[in-house]
């Protein structure tokens, strides 16, 4: 039979896919002997069944009961005992850290009976009666869906009434009497008293609460698999609102935001967890519990360090106090800023904690990509209206909203503003540049949420009055009102009013090869780790690029030449005309006449390219575009003519433009007269491209330069045509002297192409897979029609997990490459092949691509750093590190 419940001690961190991330860390710890709570994790395999048949798997309840029993004597304490009662946590965690997006229901256990226990037992009736209302209400809330509100009425009436001492015991069990009352109004019927019954209803409860639908959004922005379940870890409860020598916390190894070393937290004291993670109270930092309890802060530090480690990583925990003991409620790999992984990933490597190989496995291309975003040019910006927390970094400009609502509705950039944020603020999150809270640390929702997201934040202004009814907030004085712009500085944590610019940041300078990295922490951590990656990386960088800038942007970025030269921009602006008229040539000398006319023009752009990457190779793409791309629209010629005609005025020029526009005109332009089609039927044009390469190549090579071109010969489907071209070309370039060999190779970007790699090998010195083509004609969708159709409802459905236009279908599209590669190298062993699709630049394609042998990858300029780091990986195995997702 399946076991579908693990304890604690039977479990480790290796079964996060069956215990969930909570339960295997926390199986972990007791390992290691850290005081961590008794209890038993049921795993995911549990939740599925559960999911696909409605109703838990056979036995499940018996074996739940039988590890209860274990907690029950390890404790000498049973559940539903009145005098002694143990009462239990039952916590949700799937494979990967979805913070608050899944149900927790603390205080299972009280009901009339053993209130009076709980209260016997700790010798304060106040905190039973305070647990018991708590349990009514999370239970009623999560189990049956009974609106918070609901609850909060009646406690806030409760509070008002009581003063600032708060309630006491016989208010609170008044109140408790009330929310029964709320709950069988809401429900239908009493709340359950028995103790057993609550757990198997809790359990249940978390597991529906994987299809919850903020959980389903998250897992849908993370790249979360939808099938994978969630555990449901069930352990004794301890007790952090036991007075103020209790409390709860949430602390991480090292700052989670900058990098920087040293124990960083907050705390609560006489408090619940919930409460610091809701971000509902203000918390102190922790260095404060130091002075409050330095027993448990020094048995903190030392197990934190003890974490740190074992997982050789910055580790978050969540900790209670329950009268001066420490207990330890969960750990994990921590989340963090992007600079922060590139900052703790060198500091790890400096501490011999782990070797730059694993280093270059805990950061991603994505997070480099964040740190090459501008900043607020703070010369330029005026007094902050107001300081927060920096708890997400970023800069971030937009109009105010105060809702989510407001937030997903907005066109423009927007900054949602609220006191603080919880799961239901999600979508707002999602759709806002950035995030501003007047309450909680950077553990909060909305700063833990929004690190995930890479979305700014800054939270905890606590100087921030928000009256979002009113539509508007103040500080001090100043009123903002919903609509007005602000800037957040997730670094700093300043706002602003008003638009403040931005300048390039430090990451992108040194990248750019404008500064230096000494002195900045975060840009010799990234030169650490890219220089490490250049150094074992086996996979060539270059980019594409069509200008000279571009090809200086490029250079000194790191790119190794060009991948991708088009030549179809060198067509237009003035240039069209000529374009024009070789298309409406009626005989060989008008045709001749438009060619040599545009000979010098591309000559020029050639020679201005080649210069920008002296040394490097530059491959150049003969004309792929349909020709009528370079003639006014159908609908605007129609347009034209009908009123020329309308007027009695004879449309003259546009009238044969016309006449040409509607006889090339094509249903699938995609699939019509372009690429190395046009070579073969435009005489002279692919002559007149590859006359310009080599005259530009002459005559860098006599100004003393070092030309590398490369023509490359687009849309290729049999080997047939690739000859042509390649007879031809090699016929210009023979009769072009003091020019050194330039190779003749092909995209590969239509199947066929690929089914028939070791003919066109033959014909070919490199072959260079476009993958955007290669896509389109393998799936037979063209990108233009179906990434706005189809494409949302196809990602939503699962079909895709990602758009195959973001990351290389490996199983379909990747097949053809490897079949390609291979049968290629057979023909022509030294055969160099390469990418010049937008896959070039994305991280997971690249390791793809390595994994299937190519050369190099090309990609977009600014891309080229994440394409080095990427091709790094590559080589030093593995992907980035999942816990930190
Ligand atoms: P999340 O995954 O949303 O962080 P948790 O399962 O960690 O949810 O639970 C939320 C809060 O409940 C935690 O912050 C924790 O402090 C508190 N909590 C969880 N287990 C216990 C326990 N055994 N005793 C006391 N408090 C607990
Ligand atoms: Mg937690
Ligand atoms: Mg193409």
């Amino acid at each position: 039979m399946t076991k579908y419940v693990y304890d604690f001690i039977e479990g480790d961190r290796s079964r996060a896919d069956l215990l969930g991330g909570k339960g295997a860390n926390l199986a972990e710890m007791t390992r290691l002997g850290l005081p961590v709570p008794p209890g038993f994790t049921v795993t995911t395999e549990a939740c599925r069944a559960y999911l696909a048949d409605q109703r838990p798997p056979v036995g499940l309840f018996d074996e739940v009961n039988a590890h209860l029993r274990e907690v029950e004597a390890r404790l000498d304490r049973r559940l539903g005992d009145p005098h002694d009662p143990l009462l239990l946590a039952v916590r949700s965690g799937g494979r990967y850290s979805m913070p608050g997006m899944m149900e927790t229901i603390l205080d299972i256990g009280l009901n009339d009976a053993t209130v009076a226990g709980l209260a016997a037992q700790s010798g304060d009736p106040r905190f039973a009666w305070d647990s018991y209302r708590r349990l009514i209400q999370m239970f009623g809330r999560t189990v049956y869906g009974v609106p918070a509100e609901e609850f909060e009425r009646e406690l806030t009436a409760v509070r008002a009434a009581a003063g600032p001492a708060g309630p006491d015991a016989a208010q609170l069990r008044a109140l408790v009497e009330t929310y029964k009352k709320v709950f069988a109004a809401q429900v239908g019927h009493d709340f359950p008293q028995a103790p057993h019954e609550q757990l198997y209803l809790a359990i249940r409860a978390v597991f529906e609460s994987w299809n919850a639908e903020r959980a389903v959004l998250y897992r849908r922005q993370e790249h979360i698999p939808g099938d994978l379940g969630t555990a449901v870890t069930v352990m004794a409860m301890v007790f952090g609102n036991l007075g103020p020598d209790s409390g709860t916390g949430v602390a991480f190894t090292r700052d989670p935001a900058t990098g920087q070393p040293g124990v960083y937290g907050d705390y609560l004291a006489d408090a619940q967890g919930e409460d610091v993670v809701a971000g509902v109270r203000n918390t102190v930092a922790l260095p404060e519990l130091e002075r409050i309890d330095p027993t448990s802060y020094r048995r903190l530090t030392e197990i934190m360090a003890t974490l740190e480690r074992h997982y050789r990583d910055l580790c978050d925990v969540e900790f209670t106090v329950e009268r001066g003991r420490l207990w330890m409620l969960q750990t994990r790999v921590g989340k963090r800023t992007p600079a922060a992984a590139f900052v703790i990933a060198a500091q790890l490597v400096d501490e011999g904690l782990i070797t730059l190989d694993e280093a270059l496995h805990r950061v991603t291309g994505a997070q480099l990509a964040q740190l090459m975003f501008p900043a607020f040019d703070l010369a330029a910006a005026p007094a902050p209206l107001v300081t927060g927390v920096g708890a997400s970094p970023g800069a971030a400009v937009g109009t105010v909203v105060f809702d989510s609502v407001a937030a997903a509705a907005a066109t423009g950039p927007v900054i949602l503003v609220r006191p603080e944020t919880n799961p239901d603020d999600l979508p707002g999150m999602i759709a806002a540049q950035g995030v501003l809270t007047s309450r909680g640390g950077k553990t909060s929702h909305a700063a833990v949420v929004a690190r995930g997201m890479g979305r700014t934040c800054v939270c905890g202004a606590d100087a921030l009055r928000i009256d979002a009814e009113r539509g508007e907030f103040t500080v001090g004085d100043r009123v903002v009102r919903a609509g007005d712009r602000i800037s957040i500085d997730g670094t700093t944590g300043r706002v602003y009013p008003g638009r403040v610019p931005t300048r390039p940041s430090p990451v992108a300078r040194y990248l750019a090869g404008e500064v230096t990295p000494e002195g900045d922490r975060l840009v010799t951590a990234v030169d650490r780790l890219l220089s490490h990656a250049d150094a074992v990386r086996r996979l060539g960088v270059r980019a594409n690029a069509d200008t000279p800038e571009d090809a200086r942007r490029a250079r000194g970025l790191g790119a190794a030449g060009i991948g991708l030269c088009r030549t179809e921009h060198m067509f237009l602006g003035p240039r069209r005309e000529l374009v024009e008229r070789l298309i409406l040539a009626e005989d060989p000398a008008e045709r001749d006449a438009a060619l040599d006319a545009l000979l010098p023009l591309q000559r020029a752009d050639f020679v201005g390219i080649l210069a920008a990457m002296d040394g490097l190779p530059v491959t150049i793409r003969l004309l792929d575009p349909p020709l009528h791309e370079f003639l006014p629209p159908l609908h605007e010629l129609t347009a034209r003519v009908a009123r020329a005609e309308a007027l009695g005025e004879d449309p003259g020029h546009d009238a044969t433009l016309l006449a040409a526009v509607r006889r090339m005109h094509e249903t699938n332009p995609m699939l019509g007269l372009r690429g190395v089609r046009l070579g073969l039927v435009v005489p002279g044009l692919f002559a007149m491209q590859v006359r310009a390469v080599a005259e530009a190549t002459a005559q860098r090579a006599r100004d003393g330069g070092d030309p590398r071109p490369e023509i490359m010969v687009p849309l290729v489907g049999d080997v047939r045509e690739l000859a042509a071209v390649r007879a031809e070309a090699q016929a210009v370039l023979a009769g072009v002297p003091g020019i050194p060999p330039i190779p003749v190779g092909t995209m590969i970007e239509t199947p066929r192409a690929a089914l028939t790699a070791g003919e066109i090998a033959a014909e070919a010195h490199f072959f260079s897979f476009g993958t955007n083509d290669l896509t389109q004609t393998t799936w037979a969708f063209s990108r233009d029609d179906v990434e706005g159709s189809f494409f949302g409802t196809y990602l939503e459905r699962g079909v895709f997990g990602v758009s195959p236009f973001e990351t290389v279908d490996a199983k379909g599209v990747g097949r053809l490459v490897r079949l390609a590669v291979a049968e290629g190298r057979v023909t022509r062993p030294e055969l160099t092949v390469g990418v010049c699709g937008e896959h070039g630049g994305d991280p997971d394609s690249i390791g793809f691509f390595a994994d299937a042998g190519l050369d190099y990858v090309s990609c977009s300029p600014y891309r080229v750093p994440i394409a080095r780091l990427a091709a790094g990986q590559a080589t030093t195995g593995g992907g980035a590190v999942p816990d930190s997702r």
